[in-house]
C-alpha cells in the first residue's frame, strides 16, 4: 500500500496530516475494518479529484432533513469531504440551475456514466393514483426513481422516508408512500435510515464503495451492519439505571433530572438498532444524541417502530439479560458518567475513536465530550 499523498487534501480541509489520518482510522474503526484499511480510505480521499464517482441525488416526499444533516453538520470538514469526494451531477436542492436544462444535464450524466454512477434517493415515493402526489419537471417521483435506478452502479436510500416510507407512510398514508426498495424490485438498495440519518454512516458507506468497489456488509433489511448491527439499549449511557430499576416517570421529575432511564417515558432504544450512542450527532464525539439530552429514543430508524408506535407506548424489550457486572455510576450535578459495563463499553470504544478524530480535526471547536444531561 503506497503512502497516501495527503498534502492537497490537508491543505484544502485545513487539518494536519496526522489529524486527517486519525479521522480515516476512526471511519475504518466505525466500519469494523482493520487499521490498514484506514490508509486505503485516506488514499481514496486524497486522490478523490481523479476518481470521483458521479452521483445523481433525487428528492421525494420529505423535509430535506438528510441533505440538511450533511450540510449543517457542525464538523467543519464533513460536507467538504463528501462534496469533494463525489461529482454531484444532479441534486434538486443544491443545483443552482433549474428547469429543463437541469433535467437534460441529469439525462446526459445517466447516459454517460451508465452502470457506474451512484444513485442517492432521499424521501419516500408516493405510488397511489400513479404517483401523482410528487412530481418534478412534470414527471412523477416514481418514474424519476425507476428511470435513474435502471443504470445505477449502486443505490442508496438515505433517511427513513427513502428507506421504508418514514413519516409520509404513517397511517393512513394518503399518498401510498413507499420506500425506494419497494418500487425497485430486483435492485439492491442500501438503506441508511434515520430521521435525520447520521451523515457519518453515509460517508463511511460511500467511502467503502469508492475505495473497495463494493458495498459494506448489509443486514436483512439492507442496512450497513457496521451502523445498524447493535441495539441502542445495549450501548446506552443510561443502561445502568435500567438494570438497577431507576426510571424517569415524567419529564422534569427527579428521575429525569438525575439522568435515569427513559424507558417509562416510551424510549424505543430496547427495540431499535443503530449506532447513535457511539457516533452521536452534530459533531463526532463532542456531539449529542436524543437520549443524551433527556429525550426518549422514538425508533426513527426502525420500520414498524418509528412513526408507527406512539411515543408514550412502552417499548418491546428484546433483551432482558442485564450485563454480568453492574457498572458503577458517578453522579455529578446534572450529569451521569459511567465508569464500567461491558455492554456499554463496546459502543463507547467506537465512539471514542471517532470522537477523538473528530475533535482533533475540529481544532477550533468546542471539545467537550461529557455526556450531556437534561436539566430541564
Ligand atoms: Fe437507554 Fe432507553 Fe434503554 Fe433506558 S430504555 S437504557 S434510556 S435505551
Amino acid at each position: 500500500m503506497r503512502e497516501p499523498q495527503t498534502d492537497f487534501v490537508t491543505r484544502r480541509l485545513g487539518v494536519s496530516r496526522r489529524d486527517f489520518l486519525k479521522f480515516c482510522t476512526g471511519i475504518a474503526a466505525t466500519m469494523g475494518l482493520p487499521g490498514s484499511a484506514a490508509l486505503s480510505l485516506a488514499d481514496t480521499i486524497a486522490n478523490s479529484a481523479q476518481q470521483k464517482p458521479v452521483v445523481i441525488w433525487l428528492h421525494g416526499q420529505e423535509c430535506t432533513g438528510p441533505t440538511e444533516t450533511l450540510l449543517r453538520a457542525e464538523h467543519p470538514t464533513l460536507e467538504r469531504l463528501i462534496l469533494d469526494m463525489i461529482s454531484l451531477e444532479y441534486h434538486q436542492t443544491l443545483d443552482a440551475g433549474a428547469g429543463h436544462h437541469v433535467e437534460q444535464a441529469k439525462e446526459k450524466a445517466i447516459a454517460a456514466h451508465a452502470g457506474k454512477y451512484l444513485l442517492v434517493i432521499e424521501g419516500s415515493i408516493p405510488t397511489k393514483d400513479g404517483g401523482i402526489y410528487c412530481k418534478i419537471a412534470d414527471k412523477t417521483m416514481l418514474a424519476h426513481t425507476q428511470e435513474a435506478a435502471e443504470h445505477a452502479g449502486a443505490i442508496i436510500a438515505f433517511g427513513s422516508c427513502a428507506s421504508w416510507g418514514g413519516i409520509p407512510s404513517a397511517g393512513p398514508n394518503p399518498t401510498g408512500a413507499k420506500g425506494a426498495y419497494e418500487v425497485l424490485p430486483g435492485k439492491t438498495v442500501v438503506n441508511i435510515p434515520g430521521c435525520p440519518p447520521n451523515p457519518y454512516n453515509f460517508l463511511a458507506t460511500v467511502l467503502h464503495y469508492v475505495t473497495f468497489g463494493t458495498l459494506p456488509e448489509l443486514d436483512e433489511k439492507n442496512r450497513p451492519k457496521f451502523a445498524y448491527g447493535r441495539l441502542i439499549h445495549e450501548n446506552c449511557e443510561r443502561r445502568p439505571h435500567f438494570d438497577a430499576g431507576r426510571f424517569a416517570t415524567e419529564f422534569g421529575d427527579e428521575g429525569h433530572r438525575q439522568g435515569w432511564c427513559l424507558y417509562k417515558l416510551g424510549c424505543k432504544g430496547p427495540e431499535t438498532y443503530a449506532n447513535c450512542p457511539a457516533v452521536e450527532f452534530n459533531d463526532v464525539g463532542g456531539g449529542t444524541w436524543p437520549i443524551g439530552v433527556g429525550h426518549p429514543c422514538f425508533g426513527c430508524v426502525e420500520e414498524g417502530v418509528g412513526f408507527t408506535k406512539p411515543l408514550f407506548s412502552l417499548s418491546t424489550v428484546k433483551t432482558h439479560t442485564p450485563p454480568n457486572a453492574f457498572p458503577t455510576i458517578e453522579q455529578r450535578q446534572g450529569s451521569v458518567k459511567m465508569t464500567g459495563g461491558a455492554a456499554a463499553l463496546a459502543g463507547a470504544a467506537v465512539g471514542a475513536v471517532l470522537g477523538a478524530t473528530g475533535i482533533a480535526i475540529a481544532a477550533n471547536k468546542k471539545t467537550t465530550s461529557d455526556t450531556t444531561e437534561s436539566d430541564s
